[in-house]
């Protein structure tokens, strides 16, 4: 296997470049091939990239000016090289290039944002009793682990706030996207001091494993759902802090008498983001049975007309599926749906090509009860459903053990947002879907997708212990 000289091979320990004795193979989803190779960390560079993230929070944690600002500089650095960062995201991820560069605009933007945000003490009493204030202190080393779907949005998630904090951090991307977090590395820390962001990469094991170092104080993990458990179960034993972004089964309800024609490419996209492989994506519609039709024939309409192919491919609009263990679920997932009594209103299929191009797909004549409405299918496959009684779609709608974000679309904003407050999910927009992905804005699942929030000022508080400094009155006695 040839390495191209222009992936990163290295990872970052204690702001250094290191070597490792073993590597494995990085797949380019649009060949199905490997083209690349990434960096193994064995047990011991493990233990010492925590190590060197402990050594460092000692210093780290107690200058707040010295880490905005470097977070400024990494936000400089992260533009400085974003075309180099997207170029890699395309290739190990499969998105579009346009996709790419919206996510390494997103992680200058998120650097921004949390080196502005202020982290001041609370005064809660100061009177004559006495003077009580709540501080906010970091938790030490974070391990972060994130998935293959958006590798630097989500990981930049957890440094930004977690650095800002005056943690440090050891993050661990997916095998099936290493680059572009090892990219990362190789660009912040020549803007970071030594320790304060690790990079390592390895087979899924090396999650447990980061999960379990005695030395780690604080998980941030976004991936399914069955593996935060394990995360959860993890932590648990060592009483570690944890924040859990998972899985989610996202429901859109269309209000009777929504206009169709307007609402059905925004519908359309919220569900395809990132080729539906978006923890926010709609995963399942339902519509009223007077407009069932025609918002079936409308997505199917912009279904057919998609540009699917390689990332760097002009006007391309979505790529490939990931990696082949998704793509054969997809593929399972509408195989099983079309044994149901699926209607294929458009896709349904692999394309007859290399790689795991798979077409946008719109599923009607479904119910609730088939493996494609109740689970989260994570790709380019949409089910629409009929309802004929609102209350009844909202009962269908929280009929899951997911609840990360959903919509409701509707030609009355106010009656759509009393239906809104009715879904329970961590977000819930009005005529979109996934609009409140903004840094201020706290994003988190109930239920099963997940424990925590990231993002906002909530998503710093998480990266924090609380500490009350109380004492006798610091009122001078009047003379
Ligand atoms: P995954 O759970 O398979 O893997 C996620 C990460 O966990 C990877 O880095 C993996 O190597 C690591 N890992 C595997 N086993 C581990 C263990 N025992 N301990 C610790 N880490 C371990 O998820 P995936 O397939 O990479 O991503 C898709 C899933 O992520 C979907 O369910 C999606 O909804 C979810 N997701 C959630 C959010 C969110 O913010 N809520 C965002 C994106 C993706």
């Amino acid at each position: 296997m040839s390495v191209a000289p222009d992936y990163p091979r290295t990872l970052t320990i204690d702001g250094a470049a290191v070597e490792t004795a073993e590597r494995f193979e990085v797949i380019d989803p649009s060949t199905g091939r490997p083209f690349a190779s990434a960096p193994s960390v064995s047990p011991v560079q493990l233990d010492s990239a925590v190590r060197a993230a402990d050594a460092a929070y000692r210093t780290w944690r107690r200058d707040e000016p010295a880490r905005q600002k470097a977070l400024l500089a990494a936000a400089d650095a992260v533009d400085a090289a974003a075309g180099d960062l997207a170029a890699i995201l395309v290739t190990e991820q499969g998105k579009p290039l346009r996709d790419a560069r919206a996510e390494t605009y997103a992680v200058s933007l998120w650097l921004r944002y949390y080196a502005g945000l202020e982290l001041a003490p609370e005064v809660v009493r100061d009177d004559e009793k006495g003077y009580a204030e709540v501080h906010r202190k970091p938790i030490g080393v974070v391990a972060a682990i994130t998935p293959w779907n958006f590798p630097l949005t989500l990981g930049m998630w957890k440094i930004a706030p977690a650095l800002r904090a005056g943690n440090t951090v050891v993050i661990k991307p997916s095998p099936y996207t290493p680059l572009a977090t090892l990219a990362l590395g190789e660009v912040l820390r020549t803007v970071l001091p030594p320790g304060v962001l690790n990079v390592v990469t390895g087979p899924d094991p090396l999650g447990a494993s980061l999960t379990t170092h005695p030395l780690v104080r604080k998980i941030s993990f976004t991936g399914s759902t069955a593996t935060g458990k394990k995360v959860a179960a993890a932590a648990a034993d060592d009483l570690k802090r944890v924040t859990l972004e998972l899985g989610g089964n996202d429901p859109a309800v269309v209000l009777p008498g929504a206009n169709i024609a307007d609402i059905a490419a925004p519908l359309f996209w919220s569900g395809f983001i990132n080729n539906g492989q978006t923890c926010l994506a709609i995963k399942r519609v339902y519509v009223h049975e007077s407009q069932y039709d025609e918002l079936v024939d409308a997505l199917a309409s912009i279904a057919n007309g998609v540009k699917v192919d390689q990332g760097l491919v002009e006007g391309v609009q979505l790529g490939p599926i990931n990696n082949k263990p998704q793509y054969e679920r997809v593929s399972g997932l509408v195989e099983d749906a079309i044994a149901a009594g699926a209607n294929v209103a458009a896709g349904g299929s692999r394309y007859d090509r290399d790689g795991y191009f798979f077409r946008p797909t719109i599923l009607s004549g479904l119910s609730d009860g088939v493996r494609i409405v109740d689970e989260e299918q994570f790709g380019p496959v949409l089910p629409v459903l009929t309802y004929r009684d609102v209350d009844d779609a909202v009962v269908r709608a929280n009929d899951t053990m997911y609840g990360l974000t959903a919509s409701v679309w509707s030609d009355d904003p106010e009656h759509a947002a009393e239906v809104a407050g009715e879904i329970d999910a961590g977000q819930v927009t009005v005529n979109a879907h996934g609009s409140a992905i903004t840094p201020d804005l706290p994003f988190g699942g109930h239920k099963h997708s997940g424990i925590g929030v990231e993002n906002g000022p909530w998503g710093l508080l998480g990266f924090t212990e609380i500490q009350v400094i109380a004492g006798p009155s610091r009122r001078r006695a009047p003379d």
